[in-house]
């Protein structure tokens, strides 16, 4: 056992204890290494680097640990990347006992390389397994991992502006069996794809319909963990809404239809006229962001109002339509901040700030990224040099 830390399952505010440099010297020695036999070229990589399409090109290696439930957590190693034959019976392939997390390693200007507040993502994927049935991963195991794997493919860490290495941990039962019940065996990997400016040409609002049909998430489902079904379940809503033209899908609390919950894959915020920064609160049913809850702390070092409340839609829709709320952005780790330049549902079509930015949304914004990318300073203790 490597673990020193039980990861929380609740569904309280994420907090996970710091792992320390030392700490991660130590895990990253438990990996073993397997080089591939077939490693990209450095006129290749280049080539497959210089505008990658997000999520498409990946780095050499994979890391990897195996879980049985007689055994524990087995096996740490580092991979070449490669497809995996697995059983057609496969449990996950049939009730999606599967779990992911998303982070990015950073360049920093000194050669370095760095990720942001990953514990916050250990402790998540826990919670996460915890809903899934699936085995608790320790914090020192995650980071450990992506730390080995990054500096096993420390070549593919783009190092043009706002670009970043994606790294993708996930998890799924593994079993070979058709019965309904928790696999005794699962799979643990992390992939790593280097991924360029996620608004390359410029930060543009995006367009979005709020769904009245369809929910991501419902009452005690799964919408707190970070499950491949809760996506699965928002395509088809994400295909009509851009049949209607909008960029993403917001959805309202699978409980009554009234309040913002989140977009597929990213938390909602709004800026009212006074100042004050809205976010819809922990419902059971909303994925709560890492970087939801670093805005929250950055708009209150700022001096800003948090109000973490249930926000009505049809609060929303008044209050732009007559001024009192002024700035609505979107987040998550892939594009950080969104700004949102147009909501429409089907009583209402409100333009947003003319197409603009918010100007606080591109103050966070801009915090937030000089803070992962090293260009400011680390209040926070927020990043971990993984290279
Ligand atoms: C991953 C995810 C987010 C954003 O989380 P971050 O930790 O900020 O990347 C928001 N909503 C859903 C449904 C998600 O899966």
């Amino acid at each position: 056992m490597t673990s020193t830390t039980e990861p929380s399952t609740s569904n309280d505010a994420i907090s996970a204890e710091r792992i320390l440099p030392e700490k991660i010297e130590d895990i990253v020695e438990l990996f073993t290494v397997h080089t591939t036999d077939v490693p990209t070229s450095d006129a290749d990589r280049a080539a497959k680097m210089a505008a990658p399409k997000f999520g498409t090109v990946f780095t050499d290696h994979m890391a990897r640990i195996s879980w049985r439930r007689s055994q524990g957590w087995v096996h740490r190693r580092i991979e070449k990347y490669a497809p995996l034959q697995l059983d057609p019976a496969t449990a996950v392939l049939h009730y999606a006992q599967e779990i992911f997390e998303g982070l990015k390693a950073y360049p920093h200007a000194d050669g370095s390389v760095w990720t942001f507040r990953p514990e916050e993502n250990a402790a998540r994927f826990a919670r996460s397994a915890h809903r899934l049935a699936l085995p608790a991963l320790s914090v020192d195991d995650f980071v450990g991992s992506i730390a080995a794997l990054v500096r096993v493919d420390r070549d593919w860490v783009p190092t043009a502006q706002d670009s970043s290495l994606y790294l993708r941990p996930f998890m799924f039962a593994s079993e070979a069996f058709l019965g309904v019940r928790p696999s005794d065996e699962a799979e643990y990997l992390v992939i790593a794809s280097p991924s360029g400016a996620y608004f390359a040409g410029g930060v543009k609002p995006v367009s979005i319909w709020v769904d009245t049909e369809y929910h991501r998430a419902g009452p005690g489902g799964t919408g707190a963990a970070k499950t491949g079904g809760n996506y699965a379940a928002s395509l088809l809503p994400q295909m009509e809404a851009a049949a209607k033209g909008f960029d993403q899908v917001c959805f309202l609390d699978g409980g009554t239809n009234t309040y913002l919950e989140e977009l597929g894959g990213m938390n909602l915020f709004l800026v009212t006229a006074d100042g004050a920064v809205h976010t819809p609160e922990l419902s059971g049913s909303i994925l709560e962001g890492v970087t939801r809850s670093s805005i929250l702390q950055l708009a209150a070092d700022r001096g800003r109002e948090i109000v973490e409340r249930r926000i009505p839609i049809a609060e929303v829709a008044a209050g732009l339509q007559d001024g009192s709320i002024t700035e609505v952005f979107a987040c998550g780790t892939a594009a950080v901040i969104t700004p949102v330049g147009r909501l429409a549902g089907p009583t209402f079509d409100v333009t947003i700030g003319d197409g603009d930015p918010g100007e606080l949304t591109m103050a966070i914004r801009s915090e937030l990224t000089d803070v992962q990318y090293g260009r400011a300073a680390d209040r926070h203790g927020w990043m971990r040099r993984l290279a």
